[in-house]
């Protein structure tokens, strides 16, 4: 009986080692282990802080996002990997200090917070000049939903890549747009409808 329960046991042991190194070994399973294992800690998250964004009702779960009520997100972020903030926030679980907003209410919170703070690193970011130059040039709505408001809008590559060109251009795009004559190839999209054409690539 010893012998079998030991035997048990080891065969146990032996068949997570191999699921261990399945999922070590193979990039791709362990990025989408990891992506449930992120998509589940934010379901928490919004069933605890509400499935509605509590600035303008938006409610498509798929835009929504756990926001820092009194701002200092990047900050928070530049101390965690990217995986740690949601684990961290659930942790938190203080009402009080995170809320629910869509992409759209987030941008324009940062983007108004960045104003405020002039001197701010951050604010170098949202530089305005630029931003509405592309604007101009591809647009001043929302092609996805029609949104005008300027502090949500975004330029999104139309055939994706962009976090590589994000990458290359340093969160510059709006300024490496017009140093390259604005190109074909970029549209308007309003942070949620960016973040839905993301999700859906
Ligand atoms: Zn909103
Ligand atoms: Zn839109």
């Amino acid at each position: 009986m010893v012998d079998r329960l030991v035997l048990i046991h080891d065969v146990n042991r032996r068949a997570k080692r191999a699921a261990y190194l399945r999922v070590r070994k193979n990039p791709e399973v362990a990025r989408q282990k990891e992506m449930r294992r992120r998509h589940r800690l934010r379901e928490r998250l919004l069933i605890f802080y509400g499935t509605v964004c509590v600035l303008c009702g938006e409610s498509d779960k798929a835009v929504l996002c756990i926001d820092h009520a009194n701002g200092g997100g990047n900050r928070d972020r530049a101390n965690r990997s990217r995986g740690q903030t949601h684990r961290m926030i659930l942790k938190a679980a203080d009402p009080d200090a995170y809320r629910t907003l869509c992409c759209n209410c987030n941008l324009r919170e940062q983007v108004s917070r960045a104003r405020e703070a002039r001197t701010n690193a951050e604010a170098a970011h949202y530089n305005d000049r630029y931003k509405l130059r592309a604007l101009l040039r591809y647009g001043m709505t929302c092609v996805g939903c029609g949104e005008t408001d300027a502090d949500c809008l975004t330029i999104h590559h139309v055939n994706g890549g962009g976090g590589q060109s994000r990458r290359v251009e340093g969160n510059k795009l709006c300024q490496w747009l017009w140093t390259n004559g604005y190109p074909e190839g970029y549209q308007t999209l309003c942070s949620n409808c960016n973040w839905r054409v993301y999700i859906a690539s």
